[in-house]
């Protein structure tokens, strides 16, 4: 794993270029677990945008426990994503679950995400690999570090340089009061093992809109090139992850009073 210079991975968004690196200021992606409708989708992504966030992000393809739980709007859902990225001027992180899906997804998203439940799946590594979107890679919820960069590794094999990872909690034997365990070890464990830009997601992480301004700020304190964080206009009403998102109010609050007083590390 040795490397040089770390890495910077720079995004085209509607608005320009935006910088992922040790040496540029903190990306904030936000935006809902799902993409519900448009109007809720084009309304988030302009109250982010005015709080700070330079990116959306927002599910069209969900990977649910339950194959009952709602699944997302799949195809429709990227249309809304590309009409609140024309509204917005925000570019677009979405997830792709299946290597069927990377065109289409692609030709909407400014970042492709592989969701922690993907990150072992090789051939989906292989096919993002392979085209020319910026990959966003989580951690696995039972990965390993080492398997979490062997995984970006595949990505990079494939002739792709353009990768972030993301952590976004693991499974230990804490289960009662956060949904995962946040590892923000990671952040000084990888700097010394990749060049690559590195992403912390406090709501997967914890699970809970309570917890999530202290792990952001904790993120930003330990160095974290990126921040990922749940907003929903109305979290009590959301398809899926509504205990984890953050009001549009309380996410303005935190990134324009909590997140700026904090150096990056
Ligand atoms: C997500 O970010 O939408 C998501 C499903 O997260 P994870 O893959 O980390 O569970
Ligand atoms: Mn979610």
């Amino acid at each position: 794993f040795r490397h040089g210079e770390p890495s910077e991975v720079w995004i085209d968004t509607p608005n320009g270029k935006v910088p992922f690196g040790q040496n540029h200021p903190v990306v904030i992606v936000a935006g809902p677990c799902s993409v519900e409708n448009e109007e809720m989708i084009v309304e988030t992504a302009k109250r982010v945008k005015a709080a700070g966030a330079q990116f959306l992000r927002g599910g069209a393809y969900k990977p649910r426990t339950s194959p009952y739980a709602f699944q997302g709007h799949g195809e429709s859902a990227l249309g809304l994503l590309a009409a609140a990225r024309e509204a917005s001027g925000l570019g677009i992180i979405t997830e792709v679950m299946d290597t069927a899906d990377v065109a289409k997804v692609g030709a909407v998203a400014d970042v492709l995400q592989i969701g922690a439940r993907n990150m072992h799946n090789f051939s989906l590594l292989k096919k993002v690999g392979a085209q020319d979107k910026p990959v966003l890679l989580k951690r696995g919820m039972s990965a390993t570090i080492d398997e979490w960069l062997m995984a970006a590794e595949y990505i990079l094999a494939a002739g792709n340089p353009n990768v972030i990872l993301c952590e976004r909690g693991i499974r230990t034997f804490e289960r009662s009061y956060a949904r995962n365990t946040l590892d923000l070890a990671v952040i000084p464990v990888l700097r010394e093992l990749t060049h690559l830009p590195l992403m912390i997601d406090p709501s997967h992480g914890t699970g809970r809109s309570e917890y999530v301004p202290a792990m952001a700020k904790a993120a930003i304190a330990a160095g974290t090139d990126a921040l990922m964080i749940e907003v929903h206009p109305n979290p009590a009403k959301a398809l899926s992850d509504g205990p984890q998102s953050l009001t549009p109010d309380r996410f303005d609050r935190l990134v324009k009073e909590e997140l700026s007083i904090i150096g990056k590390a």
